[in-house]
């Protein structure tokens, strides 16, 4: 069930275990809030470049253990290996989730996966730190594939090169809305704090995540936030957690009004009548494209006729914009059509 049915299911804790005390009392703290259901922190850190900490290993886990006897919570977190999988398992950590990085590698994943056969325990996927659906899919299936039956995934964004981000990871968001399109069942968690690298935009980022129908929240707590060890920029304290949970707004998305109901069925079915015009246009059009690939053929001139394409290209977003459409929007499609008509081109050239 989605968060826009009824309140959220968040997963909260420190990035890193640092202490006992740290890791208890941000436990104790966060019990309190009745939406946080699950305890996070990180025993083994992945860090992109050596030097900064790198968890403080498997002497944490005995401090999970007793976040599980002196709360309600339970707890998760990170494995990157096999031998993490052991260790965690002696400490009956109840979810475990799989890290960014590691997602992006399909041989530790299997390790992983090796190493929990037969084991019945949730896991939980992060996306890969490149924008590739396929290798989260591929993540979560190698799961599937071993026998494990409670799998969900987690976006916390994509590494990016771009200088004027605002985020630390760029959320393109129709990929998580993407992977929920193709796998319904399947639940989606978002991570504002990794997405953002600062806490001044997490709550915006949850309230974000609640307007797309994610189904639950993981977000970074510590007791001192400036002062943690890993992650300091991004990390609340409980207090905050428990406002951005208390201020999020629900969309009405789901209550029932059957003449509303009614007026929108009518406008999906003229849409799905101009989509299908769409697509008798577009097939018409690629007839075309293939004639003038046999003729391109015979002459033996190029597929690819740039000035073609800029000239094309310039026309659309002139006749979109006397249309009232996005500039942006003629633009796309257009160079993703013409892409494609020259692949069909080239294919027919060369056959
Ligand atoms: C984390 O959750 O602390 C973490 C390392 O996240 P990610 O794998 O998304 O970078
Ligand atoms: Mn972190």
């Amino acid at each position: 069930m989605s968060m826009g049915e009824k309140s959220p299911f968040i997963i909260a804790g420190p990035c890193s275990a640092e202490s006992r005390e740290q890791v208890l009392s941000t436990a104790l703290a966060l019990e309190k809030i009745p939406e946080v259901h699950l305890f996070r922190s990180g025993i083994w850190k992945p860090r992109t470049r050596p030097g900064s900490f790198e968890g403080i290993g498997p002497i944490g886990l005995p401090w999970l253990k007793e976040v599980k006897e002196k709360t309600r919570l339970k707890t998760c977190t990170e494995v990157a290996r096999a031998s993490h999988v052991e260790e965690v398992l002696k400490y009956d950590v109840d979810v475990l989730w799989i890290g960014a990085r590691t997602t992006a590698n399909p041989f530790s994943v299997q390790e992983i996966c090796d190493a929990l056969k037969g084991v019945d325990i949730p896991v939980m996927v992060k996306n890969p730190t490149n924008p590739d659906l396929a290798l989260w899919l591929g993540a979560i299936e190698r799961l599937e594939m071993v026998g494990i039956k409670n799998v969900s995934a987690i976006f916390r964004g994509f590494s990016t090169y771009e200088t004027d981000s605002r985020f630390r990871n760029k959320p393109i968001w129709r990929i998580p809305v993407e992977l929920k399109r193709r796998r319904q069942e399947l639940p989606l968690i978002c991570d504002p704090s990794h997405i953002s690298g600062n806490r001044k935009l997490v709550s915006e980022l949850c309230q974000k995540a609640v307007n797309l129908n994610f189904d639950g929240l993981m977000m970074e707590v510590h007791p001192t936030p400036e002062q943690a060890w890993s992650d300091a920029a991004q990390q609340i304290t409980p207090e905050s957690l428990s406002e951005i949970v208390n201020n999020l707004t629900y969309s009405k998305e789901h209550i029932k009004n059957v003449q509303f109901d009614n007026e929108i069925e009518k406008w999906r079915n003229s849409i799905d009548i101009i989509d299908k015009e769409i697509l008798d246009a577009l097939a018409a059009r690629m007839k075309i494209v293939e004639k003038i690939g046999l003729e391109k053929k015979r002459i033996g001139i190029t597929a690819l006729q740039l000035q073609r394409l800029d000239q094309m290209l310039k026309e659309r977003v002139y006749q979109a914009k006397e249309m009232g459409l996005s500039e942006d929007l003629a633009h796309d499609i257009y160079n993703l059509i013409h892409e494609t008509s020259v692949k069909k081109q080239i294919e027919i050239m060369n056959h």
